[in-house]
């Protein structure tokens, strides 16, 4: 799985919102030290929380299974835009049959478990698939075989206070192993100055 950031408000834009409502501009360091100490207390101390709904991030997420997309997809407070199979498995379609062996070569299209039972299993339903494809069915009827570790990727905006959200149910022990990764990896992903909002929502790993 692979993270990118590709766009985030700025924290002044929340500082200013807070600052709205107290009229306290002037107290303002554009997004520093203070500013960020302003956010901490208003949203996480009193719970003032819809102040962080101004910060948005925009990731782009790629190689994450269609198991992990229909978890991602709950997620209502929050937009993606996924890359489609009924437009897409021409790339599939196009590629050499695989051996039931060659993890390496199925890793394009599949997430790996590193469970050899499973992922052998989801190499011979993606040659499946394949053989049914190159018969000239249409994606929008061959689609209805897809394992759920067929491979996707999306452009995905969420909100800080969303983002808090997801991060403390999906970070956690209990969730399922690939979304859990891709809740530190969003962690991570976040400029420095913004991860301290995300913090206490981390669960450890
Ligand atoms: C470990 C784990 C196991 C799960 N297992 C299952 C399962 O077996 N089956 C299953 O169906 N789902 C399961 N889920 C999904 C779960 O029920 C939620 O749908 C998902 O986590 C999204 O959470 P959310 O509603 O808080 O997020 P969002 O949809 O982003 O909502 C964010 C917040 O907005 C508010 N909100 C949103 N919509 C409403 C509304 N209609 N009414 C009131 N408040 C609202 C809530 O405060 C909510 O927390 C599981 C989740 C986890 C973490």
């Amino acid at each position: 799985m692979t993270i990118t950031l590709l766009h985030h408000t700025p924290l002044e834009v929340c500082s200013h919102a807070i600052r709205t409502c107290w009229q306290s501009f002037d107290k303002s360091d554009d997004g520093g030290e203070k500013d960020q100490a302003l956010i901490d207390r208003v949203v996480n101390k009193y719970k003032h929380a819809s102040t962080i709904e101004h910060l948005v991030y925009s990731f782009y997420v790629q190689g994450v299974s269609r198991a992990l997309l229909q978890e991602l997809a709950r997620h209502r407070i929050a937009s993606p835009s996924v890359k489609s199979t009924r437009y897409t498995l021409k790339e599939l379609k196009d590629a050499q049959a695989f051996a039931e062996d060659d993890y390496d070569a199925a890793n394009r299209f599949i997430v790996l478990t590193g469970n050899t039972l499973v992922d052998t299993a989801s190499i011979k339903a993606l040659n499946n698939l394949q053989s049914i494809l190159k018969k000239g069915i249409s994606n929008d009827i061959a689609k209805f075989c897809l394992p759920e570790s067929y491979k996707t990727e999306l452009t995905w905006t969420i909100n800080a206070r969303s983002l808090q959200n997801f991060i403390a149910l999906r970070s956690d022990k209990s969730a399922l192993w690939e979304i859990r990764d891709m809740a530190y990896k969003l962690y991570e992903t976040l400029p420095q100055t913004h991860q301290y909002l995300f913090e206490k929502s981390l669960y450890p790993k």
